[in-house]
């Protein structure tokens, strides 16, 4: 489990892996950003071990 998601978009390379493996839809690609509605994530951590780049991290 995690605390609230913010993505580093200095380090993420937009690959949608976050996305695929996000089974709440809570991961959203807008041009060359990933948006995260903390409304609909369930902080399962999915998205934090599938990032290749460790761009998800806890606030
Ligand atoms: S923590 Fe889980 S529910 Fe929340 S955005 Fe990541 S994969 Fe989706
Ligand atoms: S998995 Fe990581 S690098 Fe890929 S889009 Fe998500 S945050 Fe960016």
């Amino acid at each position: 489990m995690v605390d609230e998601l913010k993505v580093d978009m200095e380090e993420c390379g937009v690959c949608e892996d976050c996305i695929d493996v996000c089974l709440e839809e809570a991961i959203e690609r807008k041009a060359y950003t990933i948006i995260i509605d903390e409304s609909k994530c369930n902080n399962c951590g999915e998205c934090v071990d599938v990032c290749p780049v460790g761009a998800l991290y806890e606030d």
